[in-house]
Formats: C-alpha cells, sequence, structure tokens
C-alpha cells in the first residue's frame, strides 16, 4: 500500500494528500485484449467472467487538466462489467482504439488492458490544471457520462453528444481500482450518511432510472400513475421503484423468488408479481410468443391495481417486450434502456399504433440528470440497495453472480476501504434516514 493511500485512509487533510507522492502504478480490475477471443463459440451463459477478469497492477496514466485522480474507497459490479468480460455484444478494445484516435489524451485508453467499472465512491487526490470546483481531499461519488464539452451536440442534453460515452465502459481507467481517473464533470458530493460502500452503488443505475421516470428527457411519473417495473429488484427497478413512490405512482413490481419480494415490500412496494409463480410463457419456441400469456399477464395487473400500467419500465428485452408493449395502457409509454436477455425485440406493432403507445428509449442521464439523482441519495430520499459486498480479489465471483441472475439490488466491491462499514460522516443523518432502511437488501440478502 503506497504512502499516498495509506494517507487517504488516516483521513489525511487535502493539503497533507496534495503534499504525498503520487503511486505511478494502481491495483485494478482488468480485461486483456489478448484474451478478447478466450470465449469463441461458446455459450453466453457459460462466458464466465471469473476467467477474464484480471486484478493486478497497472500503471496511472498522465492526468488531463480537467481530470482528477480518485482514491476509490468502493466501487460496484453494473452489467456492462458483465458484458465486457464476457466480451458481448462485442469487445470493449473498439470503443478504447476509437477514443485513442480523438486526441492526444485520448491515446491513453488505446491500450492492450482495459480497466473497467462505472461507479466509484472516493477521495480525490489531485486535481488538473482546469479543475475549478473540486479540490484535494474531497469526498466523492462518480457518475459515468463522459462528455466531450468542445463538441456543440454536447450543448443541450450531453446525452445527446455524438461522442457520448460510458466510462469504465467505452472509455479506460474505469472505477475497479484503488486509483481511477475521473473527468471533473463526472464528480458529486458523496452523502455523507452512507458508508463507502453504499455510496458507491448508486450513481449508474440511480441515475439511469431517474432520468426514465423523473426526468423530462424519460417518461416522467405523475401523481397514480401505474408502473410495471420488470427486476424490481435488481440494480434498476430497485431505484425505480423508489422514484415511482416518491414521484406519488403506484409501482408493480415483477420479481423472481419470494425473497426479492420481501425486500421490495419493505421498499415500499405494495404490488408484486412474481413471474417464477405466475410461471409465463410468453415465447412458445425461439421464433413463437404466445399472446395468451401477455392476456394472462395484463389480468394479473388489472387484478392487483385496477387498470393497465400507463408506464412500463423496460429492460430485459426479447424476452419481455411482446408482453410489455401488450400490457401497457392505451396511450401509455414503455420506456426502455436495455435488452439483457437479447436486443433483436419483436412485439405485435397492432397493439402499439392501434392504441397509440409510445416506445421511448433512454440511456444513463446527463450530469444535471445524476446530480439530482445524487440528490435524492443526499435527501435520503431514495436508499442505496447494496445486498453483498466483495473484496476487489473476489470480482470475478461478483460479475458471476450478476450474470447468471444471482444477486439482488446492487453489488458493492471494496477498493482502498479495508473493510465494510467505514465512511460515515452524519451519523445524524443516518439515524434520521433509518439504519433499517439502508441496510433492506444487506439484512434479507443474508437471511
Ligand atoms: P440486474 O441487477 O441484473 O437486474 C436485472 C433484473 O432483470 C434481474 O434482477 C431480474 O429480476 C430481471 N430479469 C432477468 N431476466 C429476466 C427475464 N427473462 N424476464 C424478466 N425479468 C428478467 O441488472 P441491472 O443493473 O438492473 O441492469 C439491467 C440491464 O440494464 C442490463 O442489461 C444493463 O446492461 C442495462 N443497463 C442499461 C443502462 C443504460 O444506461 N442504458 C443503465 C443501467 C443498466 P427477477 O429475476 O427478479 O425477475
Amino acid at each position: 500500500m503506497s504512502e499516498i493511500l495509506e494517507a487517504v485512509l488516516e483521513g489525511a487533510s487535502g493539503e497533507t494528500l496534495a503534499a504525498t507522492p503520487m503511486p505511478v502504478t494502481t491495483r485494478a480490475v482488468f480485461v486483456r485484449r489478448d484474451e478478447q477471443n478466450m470465449f469463441a463459440g461458446v455459450a453466453s451463459r457459460d462466458k464466465d467472467p471469473r476467467r477474464s477478469l484480471h486484478v493486478d497492477d497497472v500503471a496511472v496514466p498522465e492526468l488531463a487538466p480537467d481530470e482528477v485522480y480518485v482514491a476509490v474507497m468502493a466501487s460496484s459490479i453494473n452489467f456492462n462489467t458483465v458484458w465486457t468480460s464476457i466480451f458481448e455484444p462485442l469487445p470493449t478494445f473498439g470503443f478504447l482504439d476509437r477514443l485513442g484516435k480523438e486526441s492526444i489524451w485520448g491515446q491513453r485508453h488505446a491500450l492492450d488492458y482495459h480497466v473497467v467499472g462505472s461507479d466509484a465512491a472516493g477521495v480525490v487526490l489531485r486535481t488538473g490544471s482546469l479543475v475549478r470546483n473540486w479540490k484535494v481531499g474531497d469526498e466523492v461519488t462518480v457518475h459515468c457520462n463522459y462528455v466531450d464539452d468542445q463538441d456543440p451536440s454536447s450543448h443541450d442534453d450531453s446525452m445527446m453528444a455524438s461522442n457520448q460515452r460510458i466510462w469504465g465502459f467505452e472509455t479506460n481507467f474505469g472505477g475497479l481500482a484503488d486509483i481511477a481517473v475521473v473527468r471533473a464533470n463526472q464528480l458529486m458530493p458523496k452523502p455523507t450518511h452512507l458508508t463507502w460502500e453504499e455510496a458507491a452503488v448508486n450513481a449508474l443505475c440511480n441515475s439511469t432510472a431517474y432520468r426514465m421516470l423523473v426526468s423530462r428527457n424519460g417518461k416522467p411519473v405523475t401523481q397514480g400513475d401505474k408502473v410495471l417495473i420488470w427486476g424490481a429488484s435488481g440494480g434498476l427497478g430497485s431505484f425505480a421503484v423508489q422514484h415511482v413512490l416518491n414521484s406519488g405512482g403506484v409501482p408493480i413490481g415483477v420479481v423472481s423468488s419470494e425473497a426479492k419480494a420481501t425486500m421490495l415490500r419493505e421498499l415500499g412496494c405494495e404490488h408484486i408479481i412474481n413471474r417464477t409463480e405466475m410461471n409465463y410463457q410468453f415465447w412458445q419456441d425461439e421464433h413463437t410468443q404466445d399472446e395468451r400469456e401477455w392476456r394472462r399477464l395484463g389480468k394479473d395487473i388489472r387484478s392487483l391495481v385496477g387498470s393497465d400500467p400507463d408506464i412500463v419500465f423496460e429492460h430485459p428485452g426479447r424476452s419481455t417486450m411482446g408482453a410489455s408493449v401488450f400490457v401497457t395502457k392505451r396511450g401509455g409509454t414503455i420506456v426502455t434502456c436495455a435488452a439483457t436477455t437479447g436486443f433483436m425485440i419483436e412485439y405485435d406493432n397492432r397493439h402499439l399504433w392501434m392504441k397509440l403507445k409510445t416506445i421511448k428509449g433512454t440511456h444513463f442521464s446527463n450530469y444535471r440528470e445524476a446530480w439530482s439523482a445524487n440528490q435524492t441519495i443526499i435527501d435520503g430520499a431514495v436508499v442505496p440497495t447494496l445486498s453483498t459486498v466483495f473484496a476487489m480479489e473476489e470480482v470475478g465471483d461478483a460479475a458471476y453472480q450478476m450474470h447468471h441472475n444471482r444477486h439482488e439490488g446492487k453489488i458493492g466491491v471494496l477498493c482502498v476501504a479495508p473493510s465494510g462499514g467505514l465512511g460515515i460522516t452524519d451519523s445524524e443523518l443516518r439515524a434520521r434516514v433509518g439504519e433499517d432502511r439502508l441496510t433492506i437488501f444487506r439484512r434479507h440478502d443474508k437471511e
């Protein structure tokens, strides 16, 4: 452990941190270019992140003027790290090579290893010469929208920028490392009532759900809206449920086990469908969907909340999209950000146009949306849904759990933090938000 990381652990002041020499290498989680074909011919399910994710020391790159180094106390597993680790739908080295061609600073990213991770909570170690709003010693969380502010297309909604990227997925030097390289416009204040690992698991999924269901760029929920949420105890879904409740809507959470249903109830979601118990068979075979099964889901939703959903929160993709389009209310919206089970989607278009429905695509969030989503955490209006915490060396196992849908909520990863439970600086606020509420997923995960 280098001097600077020890200083961070001891809670050294900004001045002390600034005076301590930066290490030239950092421990990090990465995939290797020379292994990008290692799973050729292997079925998706059998592609094993434990084989492709490596933990070792890599060089700390030079800092660009608009960047900071962050000592990452904790990070999290997102599905994009699973995608990178199984090299699907394509290896991420192509993204790095493209970024490498954009600028001198971009060239740093085109390496033969890709340091992954799109979430982080930690301490600012150094600031580039153009950084104005942050200083060494600041405790921060990091959102993953990587935007080129010299591109005119980024100046309305930065998610519309032609070269918008996701940090740690389409860029190198991501959050699963002891030291990460972060643009200043990715930084947000760390919620003071949270541990490092609780603070690290929110930015990506909470901001995505916020844009989908709260921002005008998605489909904002209004009072009384019924919202069907697939994967309601997963990363995205567990935040979506909270945003729907906070907006006065009525979430209908779909989960696959009773244990997940219990967590959701505690989160305040009254209406729950256990898809395993209901055994929906939307697909008769690989090519044929069964409208009777869509109808059965629609009937189950109406029996719970009295009407069809105004909004469907979509991300499973191929396995559910046909059903989602069918069950949405006349004039309603299917808001989608992903396709975990397959991106070649099939739905019956007659149900879309005859009933005047809309499919709305959205992707992560711009800085303002991420900031507002972070504020919901700072205010205690949204709680982290951290379930399990892994050490960095166990990151392959953590990604494996997510790949096989064996987790709930969010998975945290300790980086510089030597153990869990550290980092709370406002215990009073923590007590006000409520220890029980802050630990719903952790408590049930241990049962
Ligand atoms: P997650 O934590 O694994 O949650 C996904 C949930 O989907 C699971 O909990 C599971 O819940 C449900 N699910 C899985 N297979 C299903 C199926 N066949 N039918 C119905 N439900 C199914 O993952 P996440 O973090 O929420 O991410 C979900 C997807 O969104 C991933 O593909 C990810 O890459 C993408 N994503 C995109 C963005 C973006 O900005 N575009 C941001 C975040 C995530 P049950 O088994 O309990 O039903």
